[in-house]
């Protein structure tokens, strides 16, 4: 009678437990979604991409069927993105308002936590954050902050002009659908208070060991969002492979700055790795106001 009771527990539990294990080692998107903190699978890695002519964008597609969205997929991004209105860029009159109120940083909500210390790693594609503990509410449904990272010159164009850089903060939601704050870089004087650490001691190659450094997320909000930011919104892909779509893209319209020694040393440190821009196909891009 007992063994038959934990025979029966064990059938039940343990393709849970294999579901469970798949999905929490398989991450959809790979590097451009990965969090240092979730654990890297050979398969994640097996199959070498990057931005070169030999694997290159052109070529993430035939590299594995994993990545056969890449080329086949109809919603991929980055995509180029307009000031103005005309056919497939609407005012989404509709869009949610974003303000301050739609982000939670735990971090400041924890004293004397340290969780306004930060991991930055250099993946071998981008130069990559985690560790922040930002939420995002939007259209009631709440995103966890898995990591940000950073791309020189930008991925999505704005009125077909790629930009300096981009950063891309990847959020994840509890039905596991994914959303992606853009924002764009400028060149300034000065780098922000929040990202003085982050500069100054990044990991300039794969070979170098992860920094540790305080970063400020509510203060990086407070200049990109505001009391109402004003933003783009489409439905998209993740930018590197596996290419996955059913992506929330949510591009800022506020940038935020940083020296041009700096926004040169993180191209010097990652090399060029936007993807070039992808064809809108049957999408309509959202703005949420003009002048934007
Ligand atoms: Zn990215």
């Amino acid at each position: 009678m007992l063994l038959g009771f934990l025979l029966l527990i064990f059938l039940i539990a343990f393709p849970a437990l294999v579901v469970a294990v798949v999905a929490f080692t398989r991450i959809p998107g790979d590097d451009c979604a990965l969090n240092v903190t979730t654990p890297v699978t050979q398969t994640a890695h097996a199959i070498h991409w990057d931005y070169s002519p030999e694997h290159g964008p052109e070529h993430w597609a035939s590299l594995t069927p994993d990545y056969a969205t890449c080329g086949s997929g109809k919603l991929q991004s980055p995509i180029n993105l307009r000031t103005s209105v005309g056919p497939k860029y609407e005012l989404g009159r509709t869009l949610k308002n974003i303000s301050m109120n739609n982000f939670q940083d735990v971090s400041t909500l924890v004293k004397n936590s340290f969780s306004n210390l930060v991991t930055v790693v250099h993946n071998g594609h981008t130069v990559q954050t985690s560790g922040v503990k930002g939420y995002f509410q939007y259209d009631s449904t709440w995103f966890e902050l898995l990591q940000f990272h950073f791309h020189t010159p930008s991925e999505h164009q704005l009125d077909d002009n790629l930009q300096q850089a981009e950063i891309h903060f990847v959020h994840k939601s509890q039905s596991n659908n994914y959303l992606v704050i853009g924002v764009f870089v400028e060149t300034a004087d000065e780098n922000p208070e929040y990202f003085k650490e982050l500069l100054a001691d990044f990991p300039k190659s794969e070979e170098e060991a992860a920094a540790i450094v305080h970063f400020n997320y509510t203060q990086l909000l407070q200049d990109v969002v505001g009391d109402n930011a004003n933003y783009w919104m489409y439905s998209g892909s993740f930018t590197t492979p596996n290419c996955q779509e059913g992506v929330t893209w949510i591009v800022m319209n506020k940038k935020v700055k940083m020296t041009a020694k700096d926004i040169g040393a993180l191209r010097n440190a990652m090399g060029k790795n936007n993807r070039p821009i992808q064809p809108l196909n049957e999408r309509t891009v959202h703005m949420k106001s003009l002048p934007i």
